[in-house]
């Protein structure tokens, strides 16, 4: 199964995508988590990409439609996939329907004032990828998942926070009209908990919590 996890920054795309690609065991592709990669080692898309991403601004489309098409080509793609934040504009959408079918889009649907609240208190390992919120660290400062030392993302801070929630709106929102038109369209509502949600989206994908 070919899915989309659409929603805004915070809404628990990262999350959930993980759980629900360990359950269903297909690959999570993040692209937020590719270019944190490539920004880390110093790549060439990751230099490209960085002035945009500390400004919570979305990289150029170009950019990330070809480290998407070349990651889906991938044999462990054959199975399916959850693309977790892609698409993100209008001709990434187009762009991804000329070599990708896609049987499903869960929107995880959470009020913006929730998602202040996540995303400032998010704590992230750029080595796995898992995502933890301070109120369940207690403390503890490593990945529980791999070891890493836990960070605070740049694009997290207050003042990067509020300008990624208008990009949401202005750009990635219209996907909603966008996938509803195409009959594709699952809304979970993504502030009723961990479990609750990851059960909400099984349903949904008509798979076994
Ligand atoms: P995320 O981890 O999904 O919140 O992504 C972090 C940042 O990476 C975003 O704020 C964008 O700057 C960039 N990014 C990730 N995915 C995309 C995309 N599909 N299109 C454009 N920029 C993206």
């Amino acid at each position: 199964m070919n899915i989309i996890f659409l929603g805004p920054p915070g809404a628990g795309k990262g999350t959930q995508a993980q759980k629900i690609c360990d359950a269903l065991n297909i690959p999570q592709i993040s692209t937020g988590d590719i270019l944190r990669r490539a920004m880390k080692e110093g790549t060439e898309t990751g230099l490209k990409a960085k002035s945009f991403i500390d400004a919570g601004q979305l990289v150029p489309d170009d950019v990330i439609i070809d480290i998407v098409k070349e990651r889906l080509a991938m044999a462990d793609c054959g199975n399916g996939y959850i693309l977790d934040g892609f698409p993100r504009t209008v001709p990434q959408a187009e762009a991804l329907d000329t070599f990708a079918t896609i049987d499903t889009v869960i929107e995880l649907d959470v009020a913006d004032q929730v998602l202040v609240e996540r995303l400032s208190g998010r704590r992230v390992c750029l080595k796995c990828g898992a995502t933890y919120h301070l109120s369940m660290l207690n403390g503890e400062t490593k990945c529980s998942k791999c070891g890493e030392e836990l960070i605070q993302r740049d694009d997290d801070k207050a003042e990067t926070v509020l300008n990624r929630l208008e990009v949401y709106h202005a750009q990635t929102a219209p996907l909603i009209g966008y996938y509803e038109k195409k009959g594709l369209l699952k809304k979970v509502d993504g502030a009723q908990g961990l479990d609750n949600t990851f059960a909400a989206i099984m349903k949904e994908l008509g798979a076994k919590a």
